[in-house]
């Protein structure tokens, strides 16, 4: 079996190369599909130290969504020139670690398809169910021909699979942790969720991401991302996130430690309104086709991934509160998200 090309996949091993030995680079599994073998990769940068604080980003989860995977070659090849003279940024790896894996499902990149090759939608389907007002597009086991099909509830793809041990490796080495999954979707907005997806019920760190979105607002005034839990928009069986998160408290041995799932939602309607004959081209719903536009979308989302690098490296505002400043912003969070 060969190795398949597709643009996505020869960006992203260009930049492996230029990276060169600045970077840990892993093939995580291999999904065969039509005589050919398509690799996941993983990139890690900085420190392979236990204890350091841990920023990953995912993109690809749904192939269709192509923009997600491009966002974050555009920022790995930012990365990779900025280490070639930018000290700061050089000593910041030294005491962090950053997890990269662009294209989770690359059959799903190569064919611009929202599925897996088994027809499986990956973000529905971790082993839990969502409780509420579920939906056919919250995930069902009806028809691999269907969009939002779950899969196996027995055995996770191996996608899903590659993913969370990603994960879960560094739930072992880092007691501060923050991922992104980039999607886009329906919507004007930008938005940033966090867990519960599966669920209304307000999940334990929610003190810790008020806290984190105070500090982006401050920070950022003007920025435009709505932060809210995913079940403000939609209840789903199967998130990956849900899984993992609850999966790391079940582990977590050390009571500080956090883990902060956030995916980012891009609001595909914010290019759709500007070029409407993006309805009919094939990526053109959930992925911006002119390059300008393309560039304007990956400049955006620059300036949230240097807050929230920095929020990881230096968390003290966030993170570890006192007990009653805690309790504030939990109340606060309640208020604001869940009455
Ligand atoms: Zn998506």
């Amino acid at each position: 079996m060969s190795v398949p090309f597709f643009p996505e996949l020869i960006e992203l091993e260009a930049i492996i190369e230029k990276l060169g030995d600045r970077a840990k680079v892993e093939i995580i599994d291999y999904i065969e599909y039509e005589n050919y073998q398509f690799p996941i990769h993983c990139i890690t940068l900085g420190s392979e130290q236990k204890k350091v604080p841990v920023i990953m980003y995912f993109g690809g989860v749904h192939g269709l969504e192509k923009i997600g995977t491009e966002i974050l070659i555009s920022y790995l090849q930012t990365i990779a020139e900025l280490l070639e003279w930018d000290r700061g940024l050089a000593d910041r790896l030294k005491h962090s670690r950053m997890v990269f894996v662009p294209i989770v499902n690359p059959v799903g990149v190569f064919r611009g398809s929202r599925c897996n090759p088994n027809g499986v939608d990956l973000m529905r389907n971790a082993p839990i169910d969502g409780i509420g007002r579920v939906k056919l597009y919250s995930g069902h086991r009806i028809s691999p021909h269907l969009p939002w099909y779950r899969g196996n509830h027995t055995q996770m793809e191996q996608e899903a699979l590659a993913l969370c041990q990603v994960v879960q490796k560094q739930f072992e080495q880092s007691s501060l942790i923050i991922a992104v999954d980039l999607h886009s979707g329906f919507g004007i907005q930008d938005r940033l969720w966090f867990p519960y997806a599966s669920t209304k019920k307000p999940f334990h760190s929610l003190p810790e991401i008020y806290a984190l979105k105070a500090l982006l607002d401050k920070c950022y005034p003007n920025h435009f991302y709505k932060f809210e839990p995913t079940s403000e928009e939609y209840v789903i069986h199967g998130d990956l996130w849900d899984y993992l998160y609850d999966d790391f408290l079940a582990k977590k041995t050390n009571e500080q430690a956090l883990f902060i799932p956030l995916t980012l939602e891009m609001g595909s309607w914010l290019w759709l309104r500007k070029n409407p004959m993006h309805l009919f081209l094939r990526h053109g719903l959930f992925h911006p086709v002119l390059p300008h536009r393309q560039q304007r979308i990956m400049r955006r989302h620059l300036i949230l991934f240097d807050f929230l690098y920095r929020a990881t490296l230096y968390s003290q505002k966030w993170v570890n509160l006192p007990l009653e400043e805690r309790q504030d912003f939990e109340q606060q969070a309640l208020r604001f998200w869940y009455e």
